[in-house]
């Protein structure tokens, strides 16, 4: 089934409340508008608001288990309706369809992740060096949470943040990238279906969707009722989020970009290194955040490995992310294509090689951007290689040294994702050490991209320091409190103070 059409009615959507003409849903299959929408503006955004922080009033007295409820009724809508809401992700971002389908894979599991964590709120019990007292911390909710999401995973940001939100008891507003309105419609509505399940004791307001460009953001990120902003998108937008939050002195959790890399040592099993960098860099045609961007290759492996990746990429099949035969679907627009292809002609004024890049021709997608990915053999990490070009360009550089290795993976300004590959247990583990790669992931023998839900996922520096997803990322959605408490019947008083009159 890939007729919109019929994909929305099976998902429950209704899109005649969004009806407009300012934002355009265009898909990167073949350049087809799939809707045209409406854009809030901020009057809208501050009643959205409005309506979310009375939600959290009430939805903060629910007992964190029945919250769970909620986000357990959820998983069951997305589990039912995975197959209709993977061809959505599709047809609007233009993954393939096995992708797609991962990604709401991925919803369900930090669902099923979050209805656990609703029994397992913890605080410490804290050693009191007064007599007769107790110290504990509680964790509380913390309000509103602003969530802005980017297109290329138009919508598990969105649910790595919820499912954690709802069951710490907070309510959501989000905004989702203008590139795909039409899948937040989707989830919002499958959200929808589990609240009327769920019971009354869900509040109207508890997700509010804002659909709008940068604008409407930028109001919500500028909202006093919105304690914790958690934006996933470029580098450029999160310093802005970053600033206008700070003046507020609100949270933040940025997901900004990264520029990962890969080291394979002397030592790799190289198979499994060839496979493990082609996905990681040719997976959703290069627009990931976790994207392999850069490769350093031991000398003594080098003319093995990239000969061999050369062939591989000549025999990738590029095309509809519909067919189930396709590996490489589009970026998502002109202007991708655009960077990309700047990116290839710089790399080559810095004696770049430069093996791929052109432009494919699909049949029956003339107006979709479709390219070959491209292997770029770099002399050394070069000062464009620095920057993060959203597509599917993977530099090669050969190294000696593993410490030279370690500090190109680290000389970048962003901080996200990392990898080696090596059998060698001494490399593998100064590459994950104090003084090893810097960013948020650092994996041995898998690529830098496709992270489960069970771990902090984020990285650090121009990425923007944020954790979402599993391990206790949950903290960043409630706020902590230290309790004391004197059951005995004097009053002592801390570090020993005497204070009599
Ligand atoms: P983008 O920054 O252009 O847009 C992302 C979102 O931010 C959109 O919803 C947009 O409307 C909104 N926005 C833009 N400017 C804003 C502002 N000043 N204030 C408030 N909101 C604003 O990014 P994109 O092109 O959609 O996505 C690609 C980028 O996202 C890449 O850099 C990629 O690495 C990054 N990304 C990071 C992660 C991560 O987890 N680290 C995940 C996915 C994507």
């Amino acid at each position: 089934m890939n007729n919109i059409n019929d994909l929305l009615k099976e998902l429950g959507v209704d899109l005649a409340p969004y009806s407009g003409n300012q934002i355009h849903s265009v898909s990167p299959i073949n350049g087809l508008i799939l809707a045209s929408l409406r854009a809030d503006n901020s009057a809208h955004v501050a009643s959205k608001i409005g309506s979310a922080h009375a939600a959290y009033l009430q939805w903060r007295e629910i007992p964190a288990p029945r919250r769970g409820e909620l986000v357990r009724l959820f998983g069951d809508e997305l589990r039912t309706h995975k197959a209709a809401l993977g061809q959505l992700v599709t047809l609007e971002a233009g993954k393939i369809l096995q992708e797609g389908l991962g990604e709401v894979q991925e919803m369900i599991d930090i669902c099923d992740f979050a209805v656990g964590l609703s029994r397992q709120l913890y605080g410490l019990t804290i050693a009191s060096e007064r007599p007769g007292h107790r110290m504990m911390e509680q964790w509380h909710p913390v309000g509103v949470v602003g969530v802005i999401s980017a297109f290329n995973f138009p919508v598990a940001v969105w649910a790595w943040n919820a499912a954690l939100a709802f069951v710490c008891g907070n309510s959501v507003t989000w905004k989702p990238s203008e590139k795909t309105p039409l899948t937040a419609i989707a989830i919002h509505s499958l959200f929808m279906k589990a609240v009327a399940r769920f019971g009354s004791d869900a509040p109207a307001g508890l997700a509010e969707l804002i659909i709008g460009n940068s604008d409407a953001g930028i109001a919500m990120v500028d909202d006093r009722r919105v304690p914790v902003v958690s934006a996933t998108g470029s580098t450029r937008m999160g310093r802005d989020v970053a600033q206008r939050c700070a003046t507020r002195l609100s949270r933040t959790i940025l997901e900004l970009g990264g520029n990962n890399a890969m080291t394979v040592a002397p030592s790799a099993d190289i198979e499994m290194a060839l496979r493990g960098i082609t996905f990681s860099a040719v997976g959703t045609a290069g627009q990931r955040c976790t994207t392999l961007r850069r490769l350093f290759v031991h000398d003594s492996v080098y003319d093995t490995v990239v000969p061999r990746l050369k062939k591989i990429y000549a025999g990738l099949p590029i095309g509809s992310p519909l067919e189930k035969s396709t590996l490489i679907g589009p970026l998502i627009d002109a202007n991708a294509f655009s960077a990309m292809q700047e990116a290839l002609n710089t790399a080559k004024s810095e004696k770049g090689k430069v093996f791929g890049g052109e432009r494919a021709k699909v049949e029956g997608c003339t107006d979709g951007y479709y390219v070959h990915p491209a292997l770029v053999e770099m002399p050394t990490q070069t000062a464009s290689m620095h920057h993060e070009t959203f597509a599917p360009i993977l530099y090669i550089v050969r190294y000696t040294d593993l410490d030279q290795a370690i500090a190109w993976n680290n000389e970048v300004p962003q901080g996200l994702s990392s990898s080696i590959f090596t059998t060698d247990v001494r490399e593998a583990e100064k590459f994950m050490c104090d003084s090893g790669s810097d960013c948020g992931i650092a994996n041995v023998n898998i690529g830098p991209s496709g992270a489960e839900i069970g771990g902090a996922f984020g990285g650090e520096k121009d990425t923007g320091g944020g954790r979402e997803s599993g391990s206790d990322a949950w903290k960043a959605y409630m706020r902590r409190s230290t309790n004391t408490i004197n059951y005995s019947h004097s009053l002592p008083l801390a570090q020993g103070i005497s204070f009599d009159f």
